[in-house]
């Protein structure tokens, strides 16, 4: 499944739609989310691996920033599922919101493939993800960039199809490529 830009301008408008502003504590929350949300530009968020990486050995580093973009992507499949009024009786639709929040909040437009015959799940982002196009400005890099949408993935989908897998970034923006692509192993 594509995503149009009339799907991607209808999505931003829906997800904005259920931000609100607390005039009191200065925060933004999103639909009844009691942690308040932050709007953080894609080249900070890439600056979390870069520090981690200059600070222990690059394996640790991308697990870590896999293990933050995990607890994010399973606690939003469970709560974007919920707001956006998709039916948790349907798996498959509820993993296939994946492109539509992301890109309704500026992650980056992507398409997700789900193989029910063998289990996988491939997701791909033509033009990069926002933090890969960060990357890419930030010099060519020999590993990929994108850690944490790969913990992000991998939590969605627990979170949706409740299925125990882990994503490996096998095409990145951040390493030159065209776009960053993502594909489903399974866990255990
Ligand atoms: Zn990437």
């Amino acid at each position: 499944m594509a995503l149009t830009p009339e799907d991607v301008d209808r999505d931003f408008k829906q997800v904005f739609a259920l931000v609100h502003h607390d005039r009191q504590d200065g925060f933004l929350r999103w639909e009844d989310a009691p942690d308040p949300l932050m709007l953080v530009w894609s080249p900070r968020i890439f600056e979390f691996l870069q520090v981690m990486e200059n600070t222990i050995s690059f394996s640790p580093a991308r697990g870590i920033c896999r293990e933050v973009g995990y607890g994010s992507g399973h606690e939003g499949a469970l709560r974007s599922l919920q707001a956006m009024g998709v039916e948790s009786e349907s798996p498959v639709d509820a993993l296939l919101m994946l492109p539509r929040i992301l890109a309704g909040s500026g992650w980056g437009a992507s398409a997700v493939e789900y193989d029910d015959a063998t289990s996988r799940v491939t997701w791909t982002f033509p033009n990069g993800t926002s933090v890969g196009v960060a990357a890419e400005r930030a010099g060519p890099r020999a590993d990929p960039a994108c850690a944490f949408f790969e913990g992000f993935g991998a939590g969605w989908v627990k979170g949706s199809l409740g299925l125990a897998v882990e994503f490996v970034e096998t095409a990145c923006r951040g390493r030159g490529e065209p776009q960053c692509l993502f594909e489903s192993r399974p866990l255990g």
